[in-house]
């Protein structure tokens, strides 16, 4: 087995089982597929495809909010699609997070003077890395999955310091 390789034969690991679900959770980040602009073809299409493969990171689309841990927003969000976003947010169980892919669903974009764009999709959900760029690159999209990654795993590690300093 994998483990035997760091720890030697015969050998015993102890882990929290919520370390346990922390790392797979963090390492197997499935996100909603759900695009609203130019952003979707590069953050979810070319991101999946065989050339950058995310699938190797764990990071996997679905197509039920109820199935997913990450919530990509990869577009321009307008104020008639902010309830959508929204509905979809909720739907999604818990512990979720929210990436904003490219300048549009960070602050309006290039479209920000337009009376019906929202300026920033964190004005309607709470959102964990932003990724700037118009489209970024799918290598940006994968350094800021790296970044969420690393954000899940210090949450899990200040939660059990918390616990360990009130016990
Ligand atoms: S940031 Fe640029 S590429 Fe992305 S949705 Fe907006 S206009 Fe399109």
């Amino acid at each position: 087995m994998a483990i035997e390789r760091f720890t030697g034969e015969n050998s015993l690991a102890f882990i929290r089982s919520e370390q346990l679900f922390d790392y797979a959770r963090r390492n197997s980040l499935w996100y909603l597929a759900f695009g609203i602009a130019c952003c979707a073809i590069e953050g979810l299409m070319s991101a999946s495809g065989p050339r950058f493969d995310f699938d190797r990171m764990g990071v996997f689309f679905r197509n039920s909010p109820r199935q997913t841990d990450v919530m990509i927003v990869a577009g321009t969000v307008n104020h008639k699609m902010a309830q959508t976003v929204r509905r979809l947010y909720d739907q999604m169980p818990e512990p979720k997070w929210v990436v904003a892919m490219g300048a549009c669903a960070c602050t309006g974009g290039p479209f920000r003077e337009y009376p019906n764009v929202v300026l920033g999709v964190d004005q309607i959900i709470p959102v964990d890395v932003y990724i700037p760029g118009c489209p970024p690159r799918p290598e940006s999209v994968q350094y800021g999955f790296i970044q969420l990654q690393k954000k899940i795993a210090a949450q899990t590690e200040e939660r059990l310091a918390a616990r360990r300093a009130n016990s």
